[in-house]
């Protein structure tokens, strides 16, 4: 075939996918200073993509096969735009040969390999047959065509169990089953075959070897239509939930250099088998001692961003550089690997209920700035809504640093200050899984997350945790009354030193919960939190938005909001609203006269929840303002009526700034 026919400049770029990947492939795209159309579904119209791109094309509705599953949908759509090139993103269309030929035949470049090279790489069995003769390490196993009981059986008892019966279509962890004795395999092959032909319309299986507690890790490649072929480096993704990659990172914190350049030499090799064109990843399990080839990926892999960061190359972009025939821009050598990154999925799901999707809007998206190390490839804002048609990722955060640890810290304070709310997210979950002492020292494998869920996913603070926030809160909100609003933030007037020691005692709630006592040692000498008979060693540093806590030896990141005796929380365990009772009993004394509802930080109002003339109960919501990335009601301090409101949902307002007046009513 005439390569200069399938790869050529163009200068409109339509993108066949949706979400972060859409969004991350237009950014690139607009950089390089091409025109980018946009497709959705009836359920994606007001979609982040959809707004990012020049135009947008609807494909029809919400369900994957009548969208962006519809080939002819697609071809319509770049015609009708003039889009002169295809990017299929990942998953969806992505690894589909039918679909790379449909748009070479429609006179369109797709972006990534030919119909050809995805026909011989796309499937397992295929790809693992070229391997073989190629001479690149394989897992022991069958990936013949023959698919008979007797055949697939005396593979097994070849290989030896555990085997791992696996659809040769497969993708997502899905159409796979793992097989300890022979008696097992007749029912897991029937289920597996199902699940395969449902998902991937193919039920071809192939037996492998299950590798015990494996590591997974990937070399990124790339080729070019001259010729050219180089690896990027490898990925480590052994952190999995269902075979499905939760964290990625690189370079491996597995490999040494020797090892490393092993299996860069074995994916160039497997990709040269095919004298491979475009971005690919070939995927490696390993033993602790050998590397052993389980497939390619022939398309952009979402773990990607981790690969450009240590390398400095926009992977994007290279695609496109060698969709348009251009030799790639560096040679092997001049692929220099720099720090470490790390990648977390977040997903709109439930670790605790067995990661169970969540759908809904979103009505609150807060994210850090993309600064310091992080990088975020979102592909939803705040109002979006999550579907229950499409894959719930949400976004990826990353981080890179010089070294593995500081990058994970990076990682670990990105997911802390993050705020999404409406959806339940696995961020917590994530942030608990990256700090684990066991993926700090990277002695993890596939396995890892299943037999830590439990403590992954404890919902519950740790000891003393809140105990001690609550505490802190206290003193910090007296010592901001005494510093009688000369600081700026309650923080700045936060000291840990006073002269001597000191004990105090508290008193609060978690939500409506009962009452608990705590007392507090601290000043000079070693401060220490007391509860009941238990005494825990804390250090407090305050810094801007909370402050970051060691306790009981375990450090992290308290962000906390004051209103009040109010007091909103977001810890390394979850996020908690707090109520502290005054020792001398002030606020249960019944009230006369009148109160003003002052701005604790300054803010912004964002909902007004009662009107002027009102009768409210004590505790009763007045307003909601935004202070640092989190909401917080201002509340009636006791029974009594609104006497006047003086704000509006959008104003901004200072600390200390009267919002409104309640007048008690005195019964
Ligand atoms: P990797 O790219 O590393 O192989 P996965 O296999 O987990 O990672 O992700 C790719 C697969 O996940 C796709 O084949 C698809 O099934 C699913 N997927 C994830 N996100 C999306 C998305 N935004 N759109 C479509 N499919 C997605
Ligand atoms: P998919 O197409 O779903 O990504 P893969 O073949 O890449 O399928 O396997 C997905 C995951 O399953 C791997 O990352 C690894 O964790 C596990 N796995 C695959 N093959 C084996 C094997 N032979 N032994 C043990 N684990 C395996
Ligand atoms: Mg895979």
């Amino acid at each position: 075939m005439d390569r200069s026919k399938l790869y050529r400049r163009f200068r409109t770029l339509l993108i066949a996918n949706r979400g972060e990947i859409a969004c991350r492939v237009i950014r690139t795209a607009r950089a390089m200073g091409l025109r980018t159309v946009a497709v959705y579904s009836e359920a994606d119209r007001d979609a982040m993509h959809v707004a990012l791109a020049d135009e947008a094309v609807l494909l029809g509705p919400a369900r994957a096969r009548d969208s962006y599953l519809n080939v002819e949908r697609l071809i319509e759509a770049a015609r009708k735009t003039g889009a002169e090139a295809v990017h299929p993103g990942y998953g969806f269309l992505s690894e589909n040969a039918e679909f790379a030929q449909a748009c070479y035949d429609a006179g369109l470049v797709f972006v990534g390999p030919t119909a050809e090279m995805m026909t011989a790489m796309g499937s397992k069995s295929g790809s693992k047959a070229l391997m073989e003769k190629a001479g690149v390490p394989l897992v022991p196993g069958y990936h013949g065509d023959a698919q008979d009981d007797a055949t697939l059986a005396k593979a097994a008892e070849k290989a030896g169990f555990p085997v791992l019966v696996k659809a040769s279509a497969g993708g997502g962890g899905r159409g796979m089953r793992i097989v300890r004795s022979a008696a097992e395999l007749g029912p897991a092959i029937v289920s597996a075959k199902r699940e395969a032909k449902a998902a991937f319309g193919d039920d071809r299986m192939l037996i492998e070897k299950y590798v015990d507690n494996p590591r997974h890790i990937e070399v990124q490649i790339i080729g070019d239509s001259q010729g050219n072929l180089l690896s990027l480096f490898e990925r480590e993704c052994t952190l999995q939930r269902r075979h499905q990659k939760v964290i990625e990172e690189a370079p491996s914190p597995t490999l040494n250099a020797v090892q490393r350049e092993t299996v860069c030499a074995a994916a160039r090799k497997a990709a040269g088998a095919v004298n491979y064109v475009g971005a690919g990843t070939i995927e490696f399990v390993s033993d602790g001692k050998d590397v052993f080839f389980i497939e390619m990926n022939t398309r952009l892999q979402v773990e990607h961003p981790v690969t450009e960061l240590i390398t400095g190359i926009d992977l994007v972009e290279w695609q496109l550089r060698v969709a348009f025939g251009e030799a790639l821009p560096l040679k092997q050598d001049e692929i220099k690997l720099n720090g470490h990154a790390v990648e977390a999925r977040v997903y709109a799901e439930n670790p605790t209920k067995n990661f169970m999707p969540s759908v809904g809007k979103i009505s609150t998206w807060r994210l850090p700035a993309e600064t310091g190390g992080l990088r975020i490839d979102a592909g939803y804002r705040e109002g979006d809504s999550v579907s229950p048609y499409y894959d719930a990722m949400l976004a990826k955060m990353i981080a890179w640093a010089p070294t593995r640890d500081v990058a994970i810290d990076r990682l670990n304070r990105g997911l802390e200050e993050s705020d999404v709310r409406g959806i339940v997210t696995n961020i917590p979950f994530l942030s608990a899984l990256i700090t684990h002492p066991k993926v700090r020292t990277n002695a993890i494998d596939t396995g890892f997350i299943e037999r830590e869920l439990t403590v992954l996913t404890s919902a519950s603070p740790a000891p003393g945790e809140l105990e001690l926030c609550a505490a802190v809160a206290a003193i910090v909100n007296e010592e901001r009354q005494a510093a009688q609003g000369q600081a700026n933030s309650p923080w700045q007037t936060f000291g840990w030193q006073p002269v001597g020691r000191r004990q105090r005692n508290f008193s609060f709630r978690v939500g409506h919960g009962p009452e608990q006592k705590i007392s507090l040692n601290y000043g000079s000498g070693p401060s220490t939190l007391v509860i009941g008979e238990r005494e825990l060693a804390f250090t407090i540093a305050a810094k801007d938005g909370g402050f970051d806590l060691a306790l009981d030896g375990v450090k992290s990141s308290v962000a906390a909001v004051i209103a009040g005796h109010e007091l909103y929380l977001r810890t390394r365990t979850g996020r908690f609203d707090l109520h502290w009772v005054d020792q001398f009993g002030g606020e249960t004394e019944e009230q006369t006269g009148e109160d003003k509802i002052a701005a604790p930080l300054p803010g912004t109002v964002v909902a007004v929840l009662a009107e002027e003339g009102a009768k409210l109960d004590k505790g009763a919501p007045i307003l909601t303002l935004e202070v640092m990335k989190m909401e917080q009601t201002l509340r009636a301090p006791y029974a009594g009526v609104l006497k006047s409101i003086k704000c509006k949902v959008g104003d901004i307002v200072q600390e200390g700034i009267e919002l409104a007046v309640v007048e008690a009513s005195g019964e």
